[in-house]
């Protein structure tokens, strides 16, 4: 599985939506600070500030989450199995954008190796009752003219897919503290670990106290 952050938005807003709703505006201490070589405007970078991160803090401590939402995330998750997929799906509060079995299955009628389009579980004998599936399929294909909404069906759990996933700050803690669990599946744990990596380093205090077992070895 690749996993690769495509844009975020800024935590300033964040700051912007708890300050407004509290009428603090006047007490932000975050903004841009000037420590380029020449001190230019092209160099200028926002910074958190120490009251404002607190205050982040203090509204996740006490609940008032709803401000977290201003934050956004989208990854492009490449090679996840539809075994995994349909686990993330059930996150509601998120957008998915997922490539059509129209172009997967046009790809398995033209190709040559099909391994590559299978998740690995690391048990040799599944993996190969999923390729004999695929293969299987591919071979049907060949022979009859089967319209794409049918010829999904027989596709294995261990097929890869590919997907635009875009979620805010508050649904991302949700999906972090269920899905970094040592009760969820391996490939959603998986699928955690990669998504906290990606996190820009100043906004994973966000969700540090939502990980579990991700953050062991940081
Ligand atoms: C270890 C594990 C095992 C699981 N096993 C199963 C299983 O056997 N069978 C199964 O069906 N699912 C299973 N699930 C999926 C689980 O039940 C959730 O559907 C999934 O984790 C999404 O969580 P969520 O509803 O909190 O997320 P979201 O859908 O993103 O919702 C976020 C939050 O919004 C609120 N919310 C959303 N919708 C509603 C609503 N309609 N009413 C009230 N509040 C709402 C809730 O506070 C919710 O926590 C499992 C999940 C895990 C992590």
């Amino acid at each position: 599985m690749e996993v690769t952050l495509l844009h975020n938005s800024p935590l300033e807003v964040v700051i912007k939506a708890i300050r407004k709703c509290y009428a603090s505006e006047g007490k932000s201490d975050s903004g841009k600070s000037f420590r380029g070589h020449d001190d230019s405007f092209k160099d200028a970078k926002w910074e958190l500030g120490p009251k404002d991160k607190a205050l982040i803090r203090h509204i996740i401590k006490s609940d008032h989450t709803s401000t977290l939402e201003h934050l956004t995330f989208s990854f492009d998750i490449d090679g996840l199995s539809r075994a995994a997929l349909q686990e993330l799906a059930r996150h509601r509060h998120a957008s998915l954008s997922v490539k059509s079995t129209r172009y997967t299955l046009k790809e398995i009628r033209e190709s040559e190796d099909l391994e590559p389009f299978l998740v690995d579980t690391g048990d040799v004998d599944l993996d190969g009752l999923s390729y004999a599936q695929l293969c299987d399929l591919q071979a049907l294909l060949k022979v009859k003219d089967v319209p794409n909404d049918r010829a999904k069906y027989p596709l294995p759990e261990s097929f890869k897919t590919s997907l635009i996933w875009t979620i805010n700050a508050r649904s991302l803690r949700n999906f972090l503290k269920l899905r970094s669990s040592k009760g969820a599946l391996w490939e959603m744990r998986d699928l955690a670990e990669e998504v906290f990596k990606l996190i820009p380093n100043d906004m994973k205090f966000v969700f540090e106290d939502y990980v579990e077992g991700v953050t062991d070895d940081n």
